[in-house]
């Protein structure tokens, strides 16, 4: 389609011009039409980048699958030109793939697919249980094949080495059933360092934000170098939709410009916003091509202000070491902020009540706060804590 408008998408997908099913959960919803359905202009994505040496091309604002509360707003994204979607068989307990199979089987061979499987030193790994899961997702997404799989939060080297995983995506690469490798990470210290020394992955997600990831700029330059795509999630610091009240300005949207401020280095392939609504769609879509303003600059400092003391940095673990009760605090809070701020109530529930119990906050009332007092950052972890526990055991 030409000259997408949201209004022009609905019309299109009611008179069947998209070529796809109108089945009950496709219909577009009539809860989220906002100004769009007013006519606004087109919205198009301007830059595509190559995504290491995969030779895909992807756009430098990619869709983040994990949560949304209807298919056609991923249908919405790739009417806009987005034509990368990241989605996890754990994302919506499985729905997130399935959800990309109805909506865009039919555009299958102009898009790019990523999805993740976690594996933990507690499951029992094994090659065959691998592929059975890889299979599966394949079924959910209507798909032969995926771009681009990734062990899903690889945040310890046994997991990045373990020889039945790397047999199980061997094995899958030469039966065609994935085209490249990698992993998600939320320690990409640790994780960056190794990828550099194997040839596992291929693309690589982490974490990089204006309040998180400056270290690792010089890992993130070696291993583009080295031809591994980038690719960056969280890219709001925590500001999704909860917290944005107070920055209200007429020039520049928060996301719009946290999204510039990821893509403005030269290093990294593309950005994953949640893309849950079409506002979102809309909105993020819009910030594409752009360099970072003087504005986005401005509103970046009023976010920061705002949230330093509040946003606990998602691969921070400064204060881990300090709790004798070994709190997951960084997982805790990461928890908090998916309820809070991004709306996904159940999912942060599912994804707290999936903790292991020795892990969660049941004794910070009763402490006096040691991680508090090493929090480079300043955060009152221990009230963050204990608020996270009450919200998120339902
Ligand atoms: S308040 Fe105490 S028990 Fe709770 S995380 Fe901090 S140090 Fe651990
Ligand atoms: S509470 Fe502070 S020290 Fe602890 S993980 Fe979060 S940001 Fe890091």
């Amino acid at each position: 389609m030409s000259n997408v408008s949201r209004r022009n998408f609905f019309k299109a997908l009611t008179s069947g011009v998209l070529g796809i099913s109108l089945a009950k959960n496709l219909q577009p919803s009539l809860k989220d039409t906002g100004a769009a359905q007013s006519g606004s202009s087109p919205i198009k994505i301007q830059k595509y980048n190559a995504l290491g040496k995969t030779g895909i091309k992807v756009p430098d604002v990619s869709c983040g699958a994990i949560s949304f509360f209807e298919p056609n707003v991923l249908r919405y994204a790739y009417e806009l030109g987005v034509t990368y979607f990241d989605t996890a068989e754990g994302y919506m307990r499985t729905k997130s793939e399935t959800f990309i199979g109805q909506a865009l089987k039919d555009v299958r061979d102009k898009i790019t697919i990523a999805t993740k499987h976690p594996y933990s030193p507690r499951m029992k790994i094994t090659k065959e249980n691998i592929i059975k899961r890889m299979d599966a997702s394949l079924k959910r997404m209507q798909t032969d094949y995926v771009d681009i799989a990734m062990i899903h939060q690889a945040n310890d080297l046994a997991i990045l080495e373990n020889e039945e995983i790397q047999a199980a995506y061997s094995q899958m690469k030469k039966e065609g059933k994935i085209r490249f490798t990698g992993f998600s990470t939320h320690d990409p210290t640790l994780t960056m360092k190794q990828a550099l020394e194997n040839d596992f992955a291929q693309v690589i997600l982490f974490i990089y934000n204006h309040m998180e990831g400056k270290e690792i700029e010089p890992l993130i330059e070696k291993v583009r170098q080295k031809g591994i795509g980038t690719v960056v999630m969280k890219v709001f610091a925590g500001g999704k939709q909860g917290n944005l009240k107070s920055l209200i300005s007429q020039e520049v949207s928060y996301p719009q410009a946290a999204i510039r401020w990821v893509m403005s280095n030269p290093n990294i392939d593309c950005c994953i916003p949640t893309m849950s609504s079409y506002s979102h769609v809309e909105e993020y879509v819009a910030a594409s091509g752009k360099p970072l303003s003087r504005a986005d600059l401005k509103m970046i400092a009023a976010y920061q202000c705002q949230a330093n003391n509040q946003y606990c940095r998602v691969s921070c673990q400064d204060c881990l070491s300090s709790c004798p009760d070994s709190v997951a605090v960084n997982d805790v809070l990461r928890y908090k902020m998916y309820y809070e701020d991004y709306k996904m109530e159940r999912e942060a529930m599912r994804y707290y009540a999936e903790l292991e119990e020795s892990t969660k906050p049941l004794n910070c009332s009763n402490c006096s706060g040691y991680c508090e007092k090493v929090c480079p950052f300043g955060l009152k972890v221990k009230s963050k804590l204990v608020h996270a526990h009450e919200i998120l055991s339902g």
